[in-house]
């Protein structure tokens, strides 16, 4: 079926998505819809997320999530976009989409319009906006546990963060990095909280009660794969029977996991594992503090070897400031590894995947100088000529013969990705913001005993004059 409007995204009709400390929103990236290239927070603060009747942003410590799914933020999202609007909690991918970029409402639509009978819901969606609570795909997050403190991270995602915040925020001069990256009342906001799966028996009896109705479940925070619940969740679905129709969706570092994940992996009818990793050698060591490459590269190749043919591997590259210009190098690496199954065609063209990092506002890509910014582009149009003439790189065996270069061309995600990624960094100028990474990196680089300006020559002259 076609979409009701031209702004229209399937996800409020199916999704719903969770915050760290229990906070629910549209989806993972609504409530990135309000960073610009200044602090005015365009839209109100907390766009994306979903508030209560006092226009309080809505937890689920508070609340439960079936009476939010129809809250009156909720269905006001669904009767702007019947109506063609653009919500405000969604102008991230609006935005994405007029740099020529394929946005996440873009991708996702395509996808669950295959999966979920739209005409149904559609029907069923009353005039006030109202739906059905049935949700096809829920992204779950419980609570913060992370070994790493990742560059474009902060406490609020990252317990891994709580130390090191606590040592360098007090020595951040920059007035706009101080506001951007606060963690006041420990990031506690209208009684959230990052134990709210905790002694939560009303959330635990609703999510049970829609698993029948769940497609995919997402687990993208703290990191997954060391927190219990999560385990927990597989091993129910197994129990229960429905694992065999359910996909699952991971974004994580992949540092370490339990013993017995593989086996677990092996009930469930697809398993999407999203690898995040932002570059190679020490520049992954930088941005993914404090991961070691080499234990990064070991785990590639545990992935690519010793998981079952049900488990899909891709990378999750997080696209910002400091890795664009290297991105090139990344998947000159990741085709020179021979994998078997990591990121093979269709994924990333045989390329890497890559979002992009919108929060901090700082180290968002938009923020780079503009002869930098030429200089990513020239190094781009060199590597896709070279990626043009080894495409057949990333074309797993099983795929030889079935996909021709004009198709490897024209896919959305190889060179056409790469172009909409420099016309999406060109496409607005956010360079006043570049004394507040300088102050960020500086302050982080002395606390941690490490060296931006080693670590990315290319980029060490990126905030003078
Ligand atoms: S339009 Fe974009 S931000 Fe809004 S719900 Fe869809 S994917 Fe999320």
């Amino acid at each position: 079926m076609t979409s009701p409007s031209k702004t229209f995204c399937i996800l409020p009709w199916v999704h719903l998505s969770t915050r760290p400390d229990g906070q629910m929103r549209v989806c993972c990236t609504a409530n990135a819809s309000s960073v610009g290239v200044t602090n005015d927070k365009i839209g109100g603060g907390n766009v994306g997320i979903l508030k209560d009747e006092e226009g309080l942003p809505n937890n689920l410590n508070v609340s439960d999530f079936v009476s939010s799914w129809n809250s009156k933020y909720m269905k006001n999202v669904r009767k702007q976009m019947l109506a063609g609007e653009e919500p405000p909690s969604c102008r991230k991918c609006y935005e994405e989409e007029r740099a020529g970029h394929n946005s996440k409402r873009m991708w996702e639509t395509r996808y669950w319009k295959e999966r979920v009978d739209l005409d149904k819901l559609l029907t069923e969606t009353t005039v006030d906006g109202e739906v059905p609570p049935q949700l096809a795909y829920i992204d779950l997050r419980f609570g913060t546990k992370c070994q790493l403190a990742c560059i474009m991270c902060s406490p609020h995602d990252s317990s891994g963060w709580i130390k090191e915040w606590q040592n360098i925020y007090p020595t951040i001069e920059n007035k706009n990095v101080k506001e951007i990256w606060q963690w006041d009342n420990k990031g506690s906001i209208n009684g959230s909280s990052y134990n709210w799966h905790k002694q939560n028996p009303v959330f635990w009896k609703q999510f049970y009660e829609q698993i029948p109705h769940m497609k995919q479940l997402y687990f993208a925070g703290g990191e997954s794969l060391i927190i219990e619940e999560h385990y927990e969740i597989l091993e129910e679905c197994i129990r229960q029977d429905y694992a065999k129709d359910m996909e699952i969706r991971y974004n994580s570092n992949g540092v370490e996991w339990r013993e017995d994940l593989f086996e677990l992996w092996k009930h469930f009818k697809i398993v999407r594992f999203h690898y995040s990793v932002d570059s190679i050698h020490e520049m992954n060591e930088y941005i993914r503090y404090p991961s070691k490459w080499t234990r990064t590269e070991e785990v590639f190749h545990i992935l690519d070897t010793q998981t079952s043919d049900n488990v899909e591997i891709t990378v999750a590259c997080a696209v910002n400031a400091l890795n664009i210009y290297y991105i090139p190098d990344f998947i000159k690496w990741k085709l020179a590894q021979n994998f078997k199954k990591i990121n093979m065609w269709p994924f990333g063209a045989g390329g890497i995947n890559c979002h992009f990092v919108y929060w901090p506002a700082f180290l968002n890509v938009k923020i780079l100088p503009n002869w930098f910014k030429d200089g990513c582009e020239k190094k781009y149009e060199e590597f896709i000529v070279w990626w043009t003439a080894n495409w057949e790189l990333g074309i797993p065996t099983w795929h030889k013969g079935k996909v021709t270069k004009e198709e490897w061309i024209e896919a959305s995600y190889g060179i056409n990705r790469l172009k909409g990624m420099i016309s999406f960094m060109k496409s607005d100028d956010w360079s006043i913001r570049l004394p507040e990474m300088k102050d960020y990196l500086e302050k982080t680089d002395l606390y941690r005993g490490n060296d931006f300006y080693k670590t990315f020559p290319e980029m060490k002259d990126i905030f003078n004059e």
